[in-house]
């Protein structure tokens, strides 16, 4: 397999954008290399400048739900493209959109539009504050929530793959009002609840996917419902990655739980720039113009966006794919264990819908600290080997993989090949 093209083209970009990136995730930092560069994708393959075609299990962190291109996703974007691109007005498309939404998850009666998932989740923070009058923000560590001062502590995604404590020029006040939890360890939430009476929310990824998959044990996330409604503090529920993703109603829905402010982004664009953040009547009059807590965009509510999230909302609703996820989920983990069994690698494979992904540990990953002791260099032998045979990973132990509905059972055979070779190479590792 050849990289000469992404080479070259990783050569050239180093001059004038950042590590060849926009997005720290997409630097193969922690598995070595050089980043892929892309040329197109159809279904569930994607191709890089050099030719070589891959099983997409990125699907660009996970907005690529039914797979690249879908035809009838296509087909709207087109019509609205010639309608034009930006207007600053209010379209049709954006109250279709909104309905969708406040449909899909019963504790929002508004949803107001942004344009990331970063965006999303900063604006809950500002108006879970406004709400309550209340500054602190208690937040898990491992829970990645996009890039707003506040969010940047004790978080996962990019920050645990690069092995960053937080970020450079985040002043120490912008993290003074934010107090870091343990995932699943509900006395660690109970403790800052007891110290601090100026608590405006607690803000967690339901399942998370930004320190690979962990699930939330049914006491750790009912109890944490039940501990925020007795204090009078919100929960605000980051469902950029898990919304629609591995149960339409997102995370809450499969897990019985109903946030007050939910952050929504990934898969609501179908690939363009949208983000969301919705809540009750009385929590969301909070929010200009019907209330006093200011946040705008020129671009939120984009046509083209709107247009490729109510048809990739539409057709997710169509398909209905979520059984058939939970399926192959299965499948991929069975081919996982089997074939780390047979070459006596040790691994634990986490899954929630159509997240999913192996750990280079033995024992139960539950929380961030038990994470971080896995084996990134079995991850980064075992992504190289994967790739050698034709499967695009995140290039991060600590990122999930993604399933989308146009994966076939062709895909999967061709999956388990490269997965079997992958394994006996990390078993080889001295
Ligand atoms: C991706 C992600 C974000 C940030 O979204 P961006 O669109 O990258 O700004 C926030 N929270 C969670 C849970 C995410 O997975």
């Amino acid at each position: 397999m050849k990289f000469k093209q992404s080479e070259k083209l990783y050569t050239k970009g180093l001059e004038n954008l950042v590590g060849a990136v926009n997005s720290p995730v997409r630097a193969f930092a922690s598995v070595g290399g050089n980043p892929l560069f892309i040329d197109k994708a159809k279904g569930s393959k994607i191709k890089d400048v050099d030719g070589n075609k891959y099983i997409d299990m990125v699907l660009s962190y996970g907005p690529m739900i039914l797979g690249h291109r879908h035809k009838r996703v296509e087909k709207a974007i087109s019509k609205a493209l010639k309608k034009g691109y930006s207007f600053g007005a209010s379209t049709n498309a954006e109250i279709k959109l909104a309905k969708i939404v406040c449909d899909a998850f019963p504790g929002m009666d508004k949803v107001r539009f942004v344009n990331s998932g970063t965006e999303a989740v900063l604006s809950a923070i500002r108006l879970a504050r406004a709400h309550t009058g209340n500054d602190k923000i208690v937040k898990f560590s491992g829970c990645y929530h996009g890039h707003m001062d506040a969010m940047l502590v004790a978080a996962g995604s990019g920050l645990a793959t690069l092995s960053l404590p937080g970020s450079k020029g985040v002043p120490s006040q912008a993290v003074e009002n934010t107090l870091i939890a343990e995932y699943n360890n509900l006395e660690s939430v109970e403790k800052h609840f007891s110290e601090h009476k100026d608590i405006a929310a607690v803000i967690l990824e339901p399942v998370t996917g930004n320190m690979g998959v962990v699930q939330p044990s049914q006491e750790f996330i009912h109890g944490l419902r039940k501990l925020t409604k007795e204090n009078g503090v919100l929960l605000i529920c980051d469902e950029v990655m898990t919304g629609f993703r591995s149960k339409f109603g997102g995370a809450q829905e499969l897990l019985g739980i109903e946030a007050d402010i939910t952050c929504l982004g990934k898969v609501i664009g179908g690939g363009f720039p949208v983000g969301a953040y919705g809540a009750r009547n009385e929590i969301m009059e909070n929010v200009a113009p019907l209330g006093g807590m200011y946040q705008a965009g020129t671009l939120s509510g984009n046509p083209i966006a709107m247009a490729a999230g109510i048809s990739t909302l539409s057709e997710l609703k169509r398909q209905n794919p979520y059984e058939k996820f939970e399926k192959i989920a299965e499948k991929i983990a069975s081919i996982l264990t089997s074939a780390a069994s047979k070459y006596g690698v040790d691994i634990t494979v986490n899954k929630f819908g159509s997240m999913i992904n192996p750990f280079f540990a033995k024992e139960e990953i539950t929380n961030f600290t038990e994470a971080q002791k896995c084996d990134t260099e079995k991850f980064a032998v075992f992504f190289w080997e994967m790739i050698k045979h034709g499967v695009f990973l995140p290039p991060s132990q600590f990122e999930s993989w993604f399933l989308c509905s146009a994966l076939s059972s062709k895909d999967l055979e061709n999956f388990e090949v490269a997965v079997d070779a992958a394994m006996k190479k990390v078993s080889e590792i001295k």
